[in-house]
């Protein structure tokens, strides 16, 4: 493998999300044919990132809602349909599918229009780097060494839990942190489930947990949701879904027969604790950057996410390393970012390897 001189790729890029797959369109189509490595499910990072867990995307401009099963299906080769969940029952009108993009169809798209410039795509993890000399060599979790000029991280985020040990007993037997991934799950349907958090993810979790379950309490500690306006509004104006304010999960109970039954809940105000029956704890308490396989070789932030030394540049501590995506970013992680970062990521190599390599 190899596109450069001795078998030395000009661009790798870490990580298969939206910030992933447009940097390998850019790069793909500047030449540099870029090597994407996709990650398995066995490493820290997610093929084809978060947005493989979200359900409806309705804010990625050029994806409103409308017939897009046609224009996936127009898009995507007949072969590799094969992951693409079908157009949900009664969206339609006028005879026509109308709904909205799902995060899988949003990212098979984008990784055809990477394959389509000749992007190379290995469904494999990179799980160490040496960045001390040039060419920078990559370990592969197949136990093979990469060389390469440039490197772009975009290895994403992955969801957080509470850290309660009682949590860790019940984890998919009760407890998640996807809804999406597990809401549909029968041990769900019709029963009272718990979703922990304020922001966006934990409103976007409840709200699609009122699918199937008979009412959700979301459990924030503070009086005041972190959400968006309008995805606050998606909460308090469901019926199915009841705040429950000032509160944390103290315990996770249940047994082995039946997995998670109940969670201890803690006022935090009057400190007064009750039990709560409920099917389903659903963390939605943030995220960690995936960089554990950088082994310290990057600069982070104090939260733990790379840092970007040049103020719109996607420059990491070493030249030659590039970061886009979540990965880099705890402060706005919208798919449309990511892609965007993912664009000056591979726009950032092309210049660099034109400077110290043309
Ligand atoms: P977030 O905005 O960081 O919110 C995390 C929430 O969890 C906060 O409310 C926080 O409480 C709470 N929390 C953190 N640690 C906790 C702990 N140990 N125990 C209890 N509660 C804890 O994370 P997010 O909701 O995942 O959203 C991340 C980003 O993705 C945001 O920019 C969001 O806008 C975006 N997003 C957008 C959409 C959408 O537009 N459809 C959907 C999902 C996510 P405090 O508020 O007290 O800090």
């Amino acid at each position: 493998m190899g596109n450069g001189p001795e078998g030395i790729e000009k661009v790798v890029i870490i990580g298969s999300g939206p910030a992933g797959w447009s940097a390998a369109i850019y790069a793909a189509r500047a030449n540099l044919k870029p090597l994407v490595y996709e990650g398995t499910p066995k490493a820290e990072m997610i093929p084809l990132g978060q947005l493989a867990y979200t359900t409806e995307v309705e804010n990625y401009p050029g994806f409103p809602f409308g017939n897009i099963r046609a224009f996936v299906e127009s898009a995507v080769d007949d072969d590799r349909h094969y992951n693409l969940p079908p157009a949900p029952k009664g969206h339609e009108k006028n005879g026509q599918p109308h709904y909205a993009v799902q995060g899988v169809e949003l990212m098979e798209l984008m990784k055809q229009q990477a394959l389509n410039f000749g992007t190379r795509v290995v469904g494999d993890d990179i799980i160490d780097v040496d960045f001390d000399g040039k060419p920078f060599k990559l370990q592969t979790g197949e136990g093979k060494t990469v060389q390469a000029l440039t490197v772009i991280v975009a290895t994403g985020a992955r969801a957080n839990y509470l850290g309660l040990p009682s949590e860790e007993q019940y984890k998919n037997r009760g407890v998640s942190a996807c809804a999406v991934c597990d809401g549909a799950l029968p041990r769900f349907r019709n029963k009272e489930l718990v979703v922990v958090g304020g922001g966006d993810s934990a409103v976007e979790e409840a709200t699609y947990l009122t699918n199937f379950a008979s009412k959700v309490y979301l459990v924030h500690r503070r009086d005041e949701l972190r959400a968006s306006k309008i995805m606050q509004k998606r909460a308090l104006d469901n019926p199915k879904i009841e705040m429950t304010w000032n509160t944390v999960v103290e315990e996770c109970k249940g047994s082995d027969k039946d997995g998670l039954t109940a969670v201890v809940l803690k006022n935090v105000n009057d400190g007064k604790r009750r039990e709560l029956p409920t099917a389903g704890m659903f963390a939605a308490i943030g995220h960690t950057p995936n960089t554990a396989f950088l082994n310290g070789k990057l600069a982070t932030n104090d939260k733990g996410y790379l840092k970007l030394t040049t103020p719109f540049r996607t420059y990491t501590s070493v030249a030659g390393v590039f970061a886009a995506g979540d990965v880099a970013d705890d402060y706005y992680r919208q798919a449309i970012t990511s892609a965007g970062s993912g664009c000056m990521a591979a726009l950032d190599a092309e210049r660099y390897l034109a400077e110290h390599h043309g």
